[in-house]
């Protein structure tokens, strides 16, 4: 299956809807989608998506289609979910150091809750006893991930409740009467080492011993995608393979079934998704050549925040001699996209396409420099939709008030 998007309709979508423009590809993400389905496919799997990689509401509704559930951190994540037509058991609320109302608000709307602080366990506990089951959130202090910035498991983050707590956990368990139905786990983002999950699943095993009616283990994220042209993807059949007999193998211990559950966001998205922006200006000054963008970081900040690789392609120009450049926005600050690429020699006017596009590109996007996010566009069955108009001038004022 190659469910990519030719530059052609790319720079048709260009001329149509204007640059900068997000575009993704509803195909490429059933096709990610299904690649995990059918890896954990001999085991009950459920997927939820990791919606803060992309909530644009048609995004969610085409996941809803695929049947998977969702991944959300925060109320609203969990309303537009809800809005989406995600039923609340199918929705999983894993917020991190929110005020308690907001947890209880997930409860009053019946989805899962995943805690992550022993304070707010107690809290839940006292207030709810056995009345409505819970998932816990665990630190394995397990170095996973691309980089620190996304790292989440290892023993300075801030995220879940260290596997050291455990003897305080079952004494807020046990005095609460609470019911905990699931162990969750998410370490990190680009995981390059499977065995990473398996490392994680064994102090899972190890965890859930303390438990005596687990429905679930949630293995969260950390699915690798390629960004560079020599990187692979996660192996998830070998991952499947792998984690399902090692569930089989716990379950005959535990005598009863453990749903696997994992929350893919850059798995599902990334890929599915370019950025096509317009080359404004060519500066050739003592050190390069500057391609001067119509985009910037308040566009897509990956690059300068975690200094993220994008690929990037001139599909203007695909048979142009390769020249060296240095990819910049229009930002009124440092705002580099990548150093020293070869590219299709690029001229004035030129379109270019930023691969991987789907996951945390427009959802990290702002108003910076008082400039107009981008629009949003689907293809789906060969056909465009725009799913998200180009911010207007009066959307910069909006919510302002003017009082002089
Ligand atoms: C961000 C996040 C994910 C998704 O991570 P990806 O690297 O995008 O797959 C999954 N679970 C939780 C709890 C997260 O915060």
């Amino acid at each position: 299956m190659n469910n990519t998007i030719s530059d052609e309709q790319l720079i048709e979508i260009a001329r149509e809807y204007g640059t900068p423009t997000y575009v993704y590809h509803a195909e490429k993400i059933k096709e990610q989608y299904n690649k995990l389905e059918e890896a954990f496919k001999d085991h009950p799997t459920r997927i939820f998506y990791a919606c803060k990689a992309l909530t644009n509401i048609n995004i969610l509704k085409y996941m809803k289609s695929l049947g998977s559930c969702i991944d959300c951190v925060s109320i609203n994540e969990v309303k537009l979910a809800l809005k989406s037509g995600f039923e609340p058991k199918d929705i999983l609320f894993t917020p991190n150091c929110v005020d308690f109302a907001e947890i209880e608000e997930g409860k009053d709307l019946g989805v899962n809750i995943n805690i992550d602080n022993i304070s707010i366990l107690e809290r839940f506990g006292n207030k709810y006893g056995n009345s409505y089951p819970v998932c816990i959130r665990i630190n394995p202090h397990i170095e996973a991930g691309g980089n620190y910035k996304i790292s989440t498991g290892h023993i300075d983050s801030k995220f879940g409740i260290s596997i050291h707590q455990m003897r305080h956990i079952e004494r807020v368990v046990k005095t609460t009467n609470l019911h905990v139905q699931g162990l969750h786990m998410h370490t990190g983002s680009e995981i390059k080492d499977a065995g990473v999950f398996l490392r994680g699943l064994e102090v899972m095993f190890e965890m859930a011993r303390h438990f005596d009616d687990l429905e679930y283990l949630d293995l969260g994220s950390g699915f690798k995608v390629p960004y560079r042209d020599d990187e692979i993807e996660t192996d998830v059949n070998t991952l499947g393979l792998q984690l399902t007999e090692a569930v089989k193998n716990f379950e005959a211990e535990y005598n009863r079934t453990l749903e696997i559950w994992f929350e893919p966001g850059k798995y599902l998205v990334s890929e599915a998704g370019s950025f096509v922006v317009k080359t404004n200006v060519i500066k050739q000054t003592p050190a390069t050549v500057f391609v001067g963008i119509d985009s910037g970081f308040n566009h897509l900040i990956r690059p300068m925040f975690y200094d993220a690789y994008h690929k990037i392609s001139n599909i203007s120009n695909p048979d142009g001699v390769k020249r060296i450049y240095t990819i910049v926005g229009n930002i009124c600050e440092t705002d580099t996209f990548a150093w020293d690429r070869v590219l299709n020699e690029v001229r004035e006017g030129d379109i270019l396409k930023f691969h991987n596009a789907g996951a945390y590109c427009y959802m990290m996007s702002s108003n910076f420099n008082s400039r107009l996010k981008p629009a949003e566009v689907m293809i789906k069955n060969g056909k465009t939709f725009e799913i998200r108009k180009r911010d207007n001038f009066e959307d910069l004022l909006h919510n302002q008030v003017e009082v002089l």
